[in-house]
């Protein structure tokens, strides 16, 4: 249920209606808005709950929640959420650019990678040190010393850090090196994990499942967002269909739903959307033109010799190019 507070309601009236709301066992969640404030109400309701808090003083009304997610939902913050993580900003017209290797894999690849997506404007630095891999032949990263060489390269550029993290167990320690945990398809609904990013405090992004409906993609949002965690991204990176002439089908249409659906920011990822990389500078500039809050593109020195997703990896110089495009588009619509 969402309480909506009168206008002119008191701090002392929001704090007493929260605590009426605990002490009836659902969890209370004040969420102060620029126009009202709201609290949400969650958990099992009892029947009287509406009757019994809408005749509060300071509450106007009470409405219950209609989507299936509460904390990610629209309803309960209309307004966007704007994640900040040093100089990276994505979501309330923010657009945030993260860029880098698929995989960490030497000082000299990621800290040339670093430099150059820093120079071409990013604010972000990719690099996967645990690869969840289809094969467990294929390279599967490098983990802690992967980590240190993300710290460092952090260190030099101040390039915000994202990396993966696969494992519960490994949550601590990705946590001590990134400034924003990843969470990877294949992974989008291990709940356990879930739970475990949002009790880190670090902001998330979460990627969606390959084959994850919205409502679920929502609903793991969800389970961070319930561990007090509002820091969370959701990165639309393609879903798998029955057309083979993409790695996956990457639907921009996703783009304008979640907006309507929840206030967090959106990243398309193109360079897994679409497996291929001479497709990622035109989906990269559509997604900007689409509303996205943010891109994460895969960015290597040799894209031909990298140890993982060289075939949909630009190298710096197309980058560069698609960030001036993407620039470009954002200052278009900047002047509507
Ligand atoms: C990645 O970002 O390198 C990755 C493995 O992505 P996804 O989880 O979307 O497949
Ligand atoms: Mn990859």
């Amino acid at each position: 249920m969402i309480v909506v507070m009168e206008q002119n309601a008191t701090e002392d009236q929001v704090k007493s209606i929260a605590s009426r709301i605990e002490a009836m066992g659902l969890k209370a969640t004040v969420i102060v808005g620029t126009e009202r404030t709201v609290i949400a109400a969650i958990g099992e309701k009892r029947g009287t709950f509406k009757d019994s808090i809408e005749s509060c003083p300071g509450v106007s009304e009470v409405t219950p929640i209609s989507a299936p997610y509460k904390m990610a939902s629209r309803e309960v913050r209309p307004e966007p959420s704007l994640i900040r993580v040093r100089d990276f900003a994505a979501g309330a017209g923010q657009v945030g650019y993260v860029a880098g290797p698929c995989s960490v894999e030497s000082e000299e690849q990621l800290m040339s990678s670093a430099r150059a997506v820093k120079a071409a404007g990013a604010t972000g630095l990719r690099g996967g040190a645990f690869k969840p891999r289809t094969s467990p032949y294929s390279f599967q990263g490098m983990k802690e010393d992967g980590l240190k060489l993300l710290s460092a390269a952090r260190d030099e550029t101040g390039l915000a850090v994202f990396t993966e993290v696969m494992a519960t167990e490994d949550v601590d320690l990705v946590a001590r090196y990134a400034d924003v945990l990843q969470v990877g398809a294949r992974n989008m609904q291990n709940y356990r994990l879930l739970e475990a990013v949002g009790k880190s405090g670090k902001p998330v992004l979460l990627k969606r499942g390959a084959s994850a409906t919205m409502d679920e993609f929502l609903l793991a949002a969800e389970y961070i967002l319930n561990e007090g965690n509002d820091q969370v991204m959701l990165c639309e990176r393609g879903i798998r269909t029955f057309e083979s002439h993409t790695r996956f089908t990457l639907p921009l249409a996703s783009v304008p739903y979640l907006h309507r659906r929840t206030h967090l920011p959106v990243i398309i990822d193109p360079s897994h959307g679409t497996g291929h990389t001479y497709m990622v500078h035109d989906l990269a500039v559509a997604a900007v033109a689409a509303g996205a809050d943010g891109l994460i593109i895969e960015v290597h020195p040799d894209p031909s010799n990298a140890m993982s997703d060289g075939y949909q990896s630009q190298t710096f110089e197309a980058f560069a190019e698609t960030m001036k495009r993407c620039r470009k588009v954002q200052a278009a619509l900047a002047e509507e």
